[in-house]
C-alpha cells in the first residue's frame, strides 16, 4: 500500500513513513478533521492507540501583574503509523468525537522534547520521598497505637 495516492487531510504536515489499516487515521482511513490545531507532549502511552498530551501554557493575572503556568491534559488517537511514544513532541488536531473523553487525533511526531524523561524522572523521585514520608508518618502513627493499646 506504500504506493498509495497520498490522501490530503487539510493540514500541512508530511505523509508518515509508515502505512497503516487503522479506520480512524486522517492519513489511511476515513477521518477526517475540523477545528484545531496543537502542539504537546506524550505524557501516557500505555493504553491502545491513545496518547495523553499535555502542554503549559501562560496565564496573565491582571491583579499580580504576573504570568502564571497552566497546564492541559487530553485524549487523542494515536494511529498504528506515527505510533508517538511517552516523551514524543506531537501535533495534534480536532476531528470527530471518537469516545467519551477523545476528540484528538496524533498528525505528526516532531521527536523526543528535550529534558523530558529528566523531568519525569525528578517527579518520580520526588514522589518517592513524598511516599517515603508517608510511610514513615503511617508507621510512627501504628506504632503509637499499638503504644496505646498495650
Ligand atoms: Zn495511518
Amino acid at each position: 500500500m506504500a504506493d498509495k495516492k497520498q490522501k490530503n487531510i487539510g493540514i500541512k504536515v508530511p505523509f508518515p513513513k509508515n502505512s497503516c489499516k487503522d479506520p480512524l487515521c486522517p492519513f489511511h482511513g476515513r477521518l477526517k478533521l475540523r477545528g484545531r490545531t496543537f502542539v504537546g507532549t506524550v505524557i501516557r502511552g500505555a493504553m491502545q492507540k491513545t496518547a495523553t498530551i499535555g502542554w503549559e501554557y501562560p496565564f496573565f493575572l491582571p491583579k499580580f501583574e504576573r504570568s502564571e503556568t497552566r497546564k492541559t491534559k487530553i485524549h487523542a488517537h494515536n494511529p498504528e503509523c506515527i505510533d508517538a511514544d511517552i516523551g514524543d513532541k506531537v501535533k495534534v488536531a480536532e476531528c470527530r468525537q471518537l469516545s467519551k473523553t477523545k476528540s484528538f487525533v496524533i498528525i505528526q511526531n516532531l521527536g523526543k522534547e528535550k529534558g523530558f524523561i529528566e523531568k519525569l524522572e525528578a517527579e518520580e523521585e520526588a514522589q518517592e520521598v513524598i511516599d517515603k514520608k508517608e510511610t514513615k508518618e503511617e508507621a510512627e502513627e501504628k506504632g503509637g497505637k499499638e503504644d496505646e493499646s498495650s
